[in-house]
């Protein structure tokens, strides 16, 4: 794949209009006055006919299941049999890139809210799941009816998310388990209806370090429970992140994920950060092409000494740098589009690398765009700047930079 279809153009000029009219007016109150942003989410997907076409997806996928069809759950986060490249293929990977894509361009704190809600939440459950767990849970997450937050972060256990982890699960001898534990910059955690909560088993015969992960699935509302306010933060105030407390939360064997103490545990939560990274990319392509289209715009119309800045060499080398990082990332996202079209998987090496290097483009980028606006765009007015700070997330989350040169140098030397 070397280029968007025609009718995936059609569709980002679609999305790009209604994110003007819809999204747009509201940008001020989304970033900066505690809008939450569900309600807009919520239209944009009936106007595309998106949560129409997850409930389809959904629907389909329990009557397989239900006809005894069932994934094969250990062997989902491998690569699978090469399938012949087919234009359908192509596709049903590329399309759900767009609307990151073009949402990133005017406010990636969007993304971020559906990303973890959908991308994170409803998809944990459905690969590792029960059938009951998928219909009780995912239905209303996928068509965002429901909003919901995935949670592994801990005030102690970042970077190092198992091996400092200290929330736990206890099993109260009646078949259920009581929770403990406070996890901290949780996206959608204020506002969360459905919650994975992701913590060790308490296991007397071993050391804490070596207790299993497990995971649960939580309604906001349940005794013990606590969501915070959301946090301030430098960027992406359009997406809510804070804290949960969980103080004895007792739940049912119908809420441990998978209904098994092996249901999604490490393997299970790796998996979910490598679909995070895609995701970053999207983007990042979408931040970076806005900002180009407006450096190009202010480097054509603002005249310093008589003439255009973007006549000076130093302002066209800074352009020119932002074509190639605009190339780059697209040429990673095509690249990864066939070959998850073709059945296959990037190695963790290819897809920390297409993380790390769109996230250090972005920030890049944007910084450039700001200084090629000069005063102007260190003002809000210009958007850049909002732009510039939105960009810094993508080398925090979804692991940061330095998580991926460790993860792609492991899987280089073969020690992953
Ligand atoms: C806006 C936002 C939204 C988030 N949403 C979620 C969410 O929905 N769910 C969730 O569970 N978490 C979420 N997170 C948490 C996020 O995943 C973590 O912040 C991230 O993984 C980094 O962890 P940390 O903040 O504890 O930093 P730390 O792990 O403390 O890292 C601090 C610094 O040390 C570096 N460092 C750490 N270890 C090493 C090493 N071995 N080698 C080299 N350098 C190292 C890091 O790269 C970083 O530069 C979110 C965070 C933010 C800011």
């Amino acid at each position: 794949m070397i280029e968007w279809t025609e009718q995936q153009q059609m569709i980002r000029g679609m999305m790009r209009d209604f994110i003007e009219k819809e999204i747009q007016p509201h940008i001020d109150d989304l970033e900066y006055n505690g809008m939450p942003p569900y309600d807009l989410m919520r239209k944009m997907f009936a106007t595309f006919g998106i949560d129409q076409m997850a409930t389809a997806n959904f629907d389909r996928q329990i009557a397989r299941e239900e006809a005894g069809d069932t994934p094969d759950k250990s062997n989902d986060d491998k690569t699978t049999e090469e399938r012949p490249l087919t234009d359908a293929a192509l596709d049903a990977v590329a399309m759900p890139m767009l609307l990151p894509m073009e949402l990133s361009r005017v406010c990636p704190g969007l993304v971020t809210a559906l990303g973890v809600s959908v991308g994170l939440t409803a998809n944990a459950i459905m690969a590792k799941g029960s059938l009951a767990q998928k219909k009780r849970f995912a239905r209303d997450l996928l068509t965002f009816e429901k909003v919901g937050a995935w949670a592994i972060t801990e005030p102690n256990s970042g970077s190092d998310a198992f091996g400092s982890m200290k929330s736990t699960a206890r099993r109260d001898g009646e078949g259920g388990y009581i929770l403990n534990g406070n996890k901290t910059f949780i996206t959608n955690g204020p506002f969360a209806d459905t919650i994975v909560f992701i913590c060790r088993l308490e296991d007397p015969e071993r050391e804490q370090q070596d207790w299993k992960i497990v995971s649960f699935i939580l309604d906001s509302g349940m005794p013990g429970l606590d969501q915070s306010a959301p946090f301030k933060k430098m960027g992406i105030g359009s997406s809510p992140t804070g804290e949960l407390f969980l103080s004895d939360v007792k739940v049912g064997p119908d809420r441990l994920m998978g209904e098994s103490e092996d249901g999604y545990g490490r393997s299970g939560a790796k998996s979910t950060f490598s679909a995070e990274r895609s995701g970053v990319a999207a983007m990042a392509l979408g931040l970076v092409e806005r900002s180009l289209e407006m450096s190009l715009e202010y480097a054509n119309t603002r005249v310093q000494f008589g003439q255009p800045i973007g006549n000076y060499q130093l302002v066209q080398l800074k352009l020119a740098k932002m074509e190639v990082a605009r190339l780059n990332i697209e040429n990673m996202i095509f690249r990864y589009i066939e070959t998850r079209a073709r059945g296959k998987d990037l190695t963790l090496a290819e897809a920390s690398a297409m993380k790390l290097y769109s996230a250090q483009a972005a920030m890049e980028v944007t910084s450039e765009a700001v200084q090629i606006f000069g005063g102007a765009g260190y003002m809000r007015e210009s958007r850049v700047e909002q732009l510039m700070r939105d960009s810094k997330i993508l080398q925090i989350y979804a692991g940061t930079d330095e998580m991926q040169v460790v993860a792609m140098a492991r899987d280089l030397m073969g020690r992953s």
